[in-house]
């Protein structure tokens, strides 16, 4: 399917996100409902997705998926919910469903995803420890095999969304004699179950998004096992997989900085007195990051049709999210430079400024979360160029 086909979809999905999605004030960075009732709306807003069919379409039809499903409309959707600045499902919060899918049992399938669907389930991800996060395999949180249960002593860090989430997805060390992977099993867990703490951690944006999940002797029986025995490392990784189309969202997030960073400049007043766009210096500046801009969008988009006709490369998804994040922190510390050296910025444009503020408070957050940059350019010297592995 061409762009053109998806038009009409386009203009249904921006329709229904006009009338239907919760009013919350935007703020990159913050994703987590700050009162009960943006809660509720949140919940309320994910189970009118689900039902309209923007969610869920590419599950099997068993579990609520339709035939007519196509990967483009999950990119459109995201598109769109970026473009109105709505609330956006997280890939984390998303991932549960996908390892329920490809990995629960059907009594598992039956159980949980239903309630993702109504919104009465929302997920948070228990794998990032204070001493394993880039090296996910050397966790030691412990669920330790007691006749048919397990008891799971340990600690995470950093889940998003914990302090809200019912379920969580774990991984924890089941069998320490093993490889490191193969000792690795994911388990289902509520949240709420005796034995587990959850502290939010507060962050320079204002909000805490996520937190640090304390687990002491939480006893899970065996129908909180997903996947195999020793097997979690094949569960969560699968599912850090999905979602994938939507990384071409991130390309609609670039247009809308760099006509950001135009209004700025057309607002922003320098010490001579003039404003900042009738600079060469400033425009020579614009045309830089706009080339940058337009660079960016090309390997999104690469990246997006190599999964669309299911040609995906392994260094795709790395290189996108490398090239993508990246720019990301140099546009908004261009931004800020430009604040910095202006005696005065329109008012009229008070709500570009705050957003650079938060963007840039956020962006280095997003060189870290899902594969930190360092590790991502590993990757792509590896997968893309076949350079060798560090001895
Ligand atoms: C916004 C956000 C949301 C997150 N949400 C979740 C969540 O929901 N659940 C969860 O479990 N985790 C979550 N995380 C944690 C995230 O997965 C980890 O922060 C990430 O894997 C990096 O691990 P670390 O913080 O322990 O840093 P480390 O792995 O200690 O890395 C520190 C620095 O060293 C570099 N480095 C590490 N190893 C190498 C190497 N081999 N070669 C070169 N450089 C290296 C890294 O690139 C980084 O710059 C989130 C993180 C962020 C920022």
């Amino acid at each position: 399917m061409n762009a053109e086909p998806a038009e009409p979809f386009r203009e249904e999905v921006r329709a229904f996100i006009a009338a239907r999605a919760p009013r919350l004030r935007h703020q990159e960075g913050v994703r987590v409902p700050q009162s009960p009732d943006e809660q509720r709306e949140i919940r309320r807003w994910l189970r009118e997705l689900y039902e309209a069919g923007y969610l869920g379409a590419g599950w099997p039809a068993e579990w609520g998926g339709t035939p007519d499903h196509h990967p483009l409309h999950d990119l459109v959707l995201m598109e769109e919910l970026f473009r109105a600045r709505a609330y956006r499902p997280l890939d984390q919060v998303m991932l549960a469903s996908h390892a329920i899918l490809a990995f629960g049992t059907d009594r598992q399938k039956a159980d949980l995803l239903h309630h993702i669907r109504r919104g009465e389930h929302i997920w948070c991800q228990l794998f990032s420890e204070p001493d394993a996060g880039s090296d996910l395999a050397s966790l030691r949180t412990r669920a330790e095999p007691k006749g048919t249960d397990f008891v799971v002593t340990g600690q995470k860090a950093w889940s998003t969304d914990a302090q809200w989430a019912d379920m969580g997805m774990l991984l924890a060390r089941t069998d320490p004699s093993v490889d490191r992977h193969a000792g690795l099993t994911a388990f289902a867990v509520p949240m709420h179950l005796p034995g587990i703490e959850i502290r939010p951690i507060r962050e320079m944006t204002g909000s805490s998004e996520f937190c640090e999940v304390f687990l002491d002797e939480v006893r899970l029986g065996p129908e909180h096992v997903l996947g195999d025995l020793g097997g979690g490392w094949a569960v969560v990784t699968s599912g850090l997989a999905s979602e994938r189309a939507f990384v071409g969202a991130n390309a609609v997030q670039l247009e809308m900085m760099f006509g950001d960073l135009v209004s700025l400049c057309r607002a922003a007043r320098i010490p001579d007195g003039t404003i900042a766009i009738a600079h060469e210096d400033i425009q020579a500046q614009l045309a830089a990051a706009l080339s940058k801009v337009e660079g960016v969008k090309l390997i999104v988009r690469d990246t997006v049709e190599r999964i669309l006709q299911n040609e995906e490369h392994p260094s795709d998804g790395p290189l996108a999210k490398l090239a993508y994040t990246e720019l990301n922190v140099e546009l908004c510390e261009l931004a800020l430079e430009i604040i910095a050296s202006s005696i005065s910025v329109d008012a009229a444009e008070a709500e570009v400024v705050t957003r650079w503020y938060e963007n840039f408070l956020w962006s280095r957050a997003l060189t870290i979360s899902g594969g930190a940059s360092e590790i991502l350019r590993g990757l792509v010297g590896r997968q893309l160029l076949g350079l060798p592995r560090d001895s």
